[in-house]
């Protein structure tokens, strides 16, 4: 039944959808003159169910933000606001878990023991999940491991094992394929988009770009403790990455071309190589006829990366 206030306010739905809502965030380590500002007013709200890249150069403050979201790092000023809750109260409910690039595991466990201690620690209900989360970390098969003779990219799993061991709904994940060959990463990819299908809320930081362009709905570029970018990763590439095209030049004229080229509105990186010119073009069609036209051949147009739009974005 619609009462007649939520009839007036058509926009709650949606507001009850913002699960993470962070609010002019800054986080500064040290004092005087040898104060950090790691994170400098960052202010991000998340639905449910979205899959967000967070990206940006070493020391961005990518770690800082999510450490700050989990509850483990309190703001120097601004909110976090998970489920409308505190982020430490959000945690200790097991309704946002984290893989993180730092914490240890206990290398005498096995991997099945280290995941029924961490499941014993959320009740009954998490502890008869163990085999389904084993499964879905692709660890059935080293469960009797010891976790010392586990590789890093088997440790790494083992990590997103316990993170889902609570079936949080929000899951934070700091470069958390790091270490992983391609088939476990592409394995380890495919459970987390069957989970945001679900429902569940998928923030990660990353420096593989492919990982935000083949993942992530939605990137969020930080530079220097800011963001600098935030939109759908498809419209975030296709708006800086411009096209990169490549062409055979032509017998003769070919000076004359490059004069053109190079006095072309948009063009950059034009150079030459064993007779193909190669360049980035703003207006890609333009700078195809103008080639065209003057006679050069085998035509090559490469679509925009998200690596061209993420230089662009943290270029000093
Ligand atoms: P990376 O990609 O290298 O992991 P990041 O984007 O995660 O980097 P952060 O780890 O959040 O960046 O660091 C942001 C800045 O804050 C850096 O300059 C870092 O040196 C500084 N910093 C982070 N933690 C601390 C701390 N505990 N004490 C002092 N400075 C810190």
């Amino acid at each position: 039944m619609i009462t007649e206030t939520e009839a007036l306010t058509p926009t709650t739905s949606a507001a009850t959808d913002d699960v993470i809502v962070l609010d002019d965030l800054h986080r500064s380590y040290g004092l005087g003159e040898r104060t950090v500002t790691a994170v400098d007013g960052v202010d991000l709200t998340v639905r449910r169910g979205e899959i967000v890249a967070l990206l940006g150069p070493n020391g961005a403050g990518k770690t800082t933000t999510l450490d700050m979201l989990l509850g483990l790092t309190d703001p120097s000023s601004g909110s976090v606001r998970v489920f409308g809750q505190k982020a430490a109260q959000a945690a200790a409910s097991g309704r946002i878990a984290a893989v993180l690039q730092t914490g240890g595991l206990l290398s005498d466990l096995t991997v099945r023991e280290t995941v029924e201690v961490i499941a014993s620690l959320h009740g009954r209900a998490a502890l008869s999940r163990v085999p389904d989360v084993l499964a879905r970390a692709d660890l059935t098969q080293l469960s009797r491991r010891r976790i010392s003779k586990c590789s890093g990219g088997e440790q790494q799993r083992v990590k997103f094992a316990l993170a889902l061991v609570a079936d949080p709904d929000i899951l934070v994940l700091d470069e958390p394929t790091a270490g992983m060959d391609v088939t476990a990463r592409r394995h380890f990819w495919d459970v987390m988009r069957a989970d945001a299908d679900a429902g569940r809320t998928i923030v990660f930081a990353t420096h593989y770009l492919e990982e935000a362009e083949q993942f992530a709905r939605r990137t969020v570029v930080m530079h220097r403790g800011k963001i600098v970018a935030d939109a759908p990763t498809a419209s975030l590439r296709a708006s800086l990455g411009a096209r990169l095209l490549a062409a055979t030049l032509p017998a003769t004229g070919a000076d004359a071309l490059m004069a053109t080229l190079g006095a072309t509105e948009g063009v950059t990186e034009l150079r030459v190589d064993a007779e193909r010119v190669s360049l980035r073009a703003a207006d890609s069609d333009a700078v195809a006829s103008i080639l065209l036209n003057a006679g050069a051949h085998d035509l090559e147009i490469a679509a925009p990366t998200l690596e061209t739009a993420f230089t662009a974005l943290t270029e000093d």
